[in-house]
This record gives C-alpha cells, structure tokens and sequence, in this order.
C-alpha cells in the first residue's frame, strides 16, 4: 500500500513539525488554514490524504523548495525501519518500550528519553502511546 503509507508518513511528519510547519505556513499568502483543514479532518477520522498532500504542496509554494513537507522529515524519527518493517535503532532490544502515534494515523515514533515528558501526537493532541518492539 505505497499510497496509504506515504500519506501515514506525511502525517508524521506534520505530528512532529507542526510548530515549524504551522510558523512556515503562517509567513505565507493563504495561512496556515490548510494545517487546520488537516487536523480537524484526523481528528473527525475522516481519510487525510486529500488534506495532507494539499499541504505538502502548499509548502512547496510558501518555500520555493519541492521537498515540501519533506523539508522536515530529516530527523530520522518519523521513517520507518531499514527493511520498511517495525522501526529499529541503535542500541536497542526487542522489548524496549517505544512511543507511537495513537491513533495510528502516522508513523511517527519517539524513544523513551530520560526524564523529558512524552510528547503529544499534534494531530490527535493525545498523548503518546506505548508500546514495545
Ligand atoms: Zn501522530
């Protein structure tokens, strides 16, 4: 399902960014009411494909740059594993507790660190859910 999945991962992508990305949009001509669009059709479980390359495409107007959304996704958090299955890092074991996006919309992913609070998924406003590799 390559369509499905690189909207999932566009969805993390913005789960992740979504200050940077809403600041980005905001320096625009049209606002940032296409991120809005967006998490309001997530979070009524409408599907957010429509919505999310829309933004991808209006960030590649606001920016000049064709990576678009794709512009934040360098942070080695929101991709997949090597081989495209079950996210994987240095260091860690199977067993190891990892945080996901939950309500699945996104494949975004966060490792325990220390003392600092688990994040809330931008799109739900849910927090982090855990789970285990
Ligand atoms: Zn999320």
């Amino acid at each position: 399902m390559p369509e499905q999945d690189s909207t999932a991962q566009k969805v993390a992508i913005v789960c992740a960014n979504m200050i940077d990305i809403r600041r980005c949009l905001s320096s625009g001509p049209t606002g940032d009411a296409v991120l809005d669009d967006l998490v309001a059709t997530a979070r009524s479980g409408g599907d957010v494909t429509a919505a999310v390359n829309t933004l991808h495409e209006v960030l590649q107007a606001v920016t000049s740059d064709v990576k678009g959304l794709h512009a934040y996704g360098d942070n080695g958090r929101t991709d997949r594993g090597p081989h495209g299955g079950p996210v994987s890092a240095p260091g860690l074991r199977p067993g190891e507790p990892v945080f996901l996006c939950p309500a699945n919309r996104c494949t975004r992913h966060w490792w325990p660190q220390g003392p600092v609070p688990v994040p809330r998924c931008a799109i739900s406003g849910q927090v982090l859910r855990q789970d285990w590799l």
